[in-house]
């Protein structure tokens, strides 16, 4: 085993993903509650020394929600996020934690090697990151209205991706969504639909013969369901001759449920 990956919960109920190694473990967001974070730590055996730090996505109160409580329940834990974010982010926090970084740049917590890169979404300075150890990677790309060539820089290599597929572009159009929202949503700076996940996992497999494991994730809870997410991704890969279990693992996280810790 060389770094692990569990979601808490995903999508715009409440974000947490846990990713870990051997003797470091790191939650990125905090948007569920801490009771539900102490719970997901404990059944996948991390302990609170394990825990070394917390990164922040966006300020978004579906990621940032419990950021304060969380801070204090664990004493040691650094907060990262870049300055924007933290300017956005209104809850008290010890400042001698809050841990400054320019999106872009790259560091290390304990013995995972951390990337962040820019995504595009309606927040002060929203970020991905990418996690590395002993050659493998581990990605999170979500809460992006689109898809850019830094990004797909960043992910190409990635063992594991966990990747938005926000919506059904029809369920969304269709649905009982104000048009603000739904614009809001489907633009530029909204989230990732099915069809764009899709389109850009093609050019992913094309680009680079590598076996990956994807995770489809933030599933809408009006706009998309599990199935309508994996079997819209799973006929645009088949239309271009790429196939699940040949080419590709494809698995969705279900919004409200702990995940299964996987690794890489
Ligand atoms: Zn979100
Ligand atoms: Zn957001």
């Amino acid at each position: 085993m060389t770094l692990e990956f569990c979601s808490f919960s995903s999508g715009s109920n409440g974000n947490c993903y846990l990713i870990k190694s051997e003797t470091t473990a790191i939650l990125v967001d905090a948007g569920i509650s801490t009771k539900r974070i102490v719970s997901g730590l404990s059944s996948t055996n991390t302990s609170s020394g394990q825990l070394a730090a917390l990164l922040l996505t966006h300020e978004h109160s579906d990621h940032v929600k419990s950021l304060s409580v969380l801070m204090r329940k664990f004493g040691d834990v650094l907060a990262y996020a870049n300055e924007k974010t933290w300017a956005a982010i209104n809850q008290s926090i010890d400042r001698s934690r809050m841990k400054n970084f320019t999106t872009g740049t790259s560091f290390e917590i304990g013995d995972i090697g951390v990337n962040t890169f820019q995504v595009c979404h309606d927040a002060a300075d929203p970020v991905g990151y990418s996690f590395f150890k002993a050659g493998k990677q581990i990605s999170i790309l979500t809460d992006t209205g689109c898809i850019e060539e830094g990004m797909l820089d960043e992910i190409r290599e990635a063992d594991l991706l966990v990747l938005e597929a926000n919506h059904d572009v029809d369920m969304l159009k269709i649905g009982r969504y104000p048009w603000f929202l739904k614009k809001r949503i489907l633009g530029d700076k909204g989230h990732l639909s099915n069809e764009s996940a899709a389109k850009m996992l093609v050019r992913l497999l094309s680009e680079k013969d590598k076996k990956r494991r994807i995770l489809l994730a933030h599933l809408s809870r009006e706009n998309n369901f599990p199935e309508m997410a994996y079997q819209t991704v799973k006929n645009i890969l088949e239309e271009e001759n790429y196939y699940i279990g040949k080419h590709v693992e494809l698995d969705t996280i279900i919004r409200d449920e702990m995940s299964i810790l996987y690794q890489v």
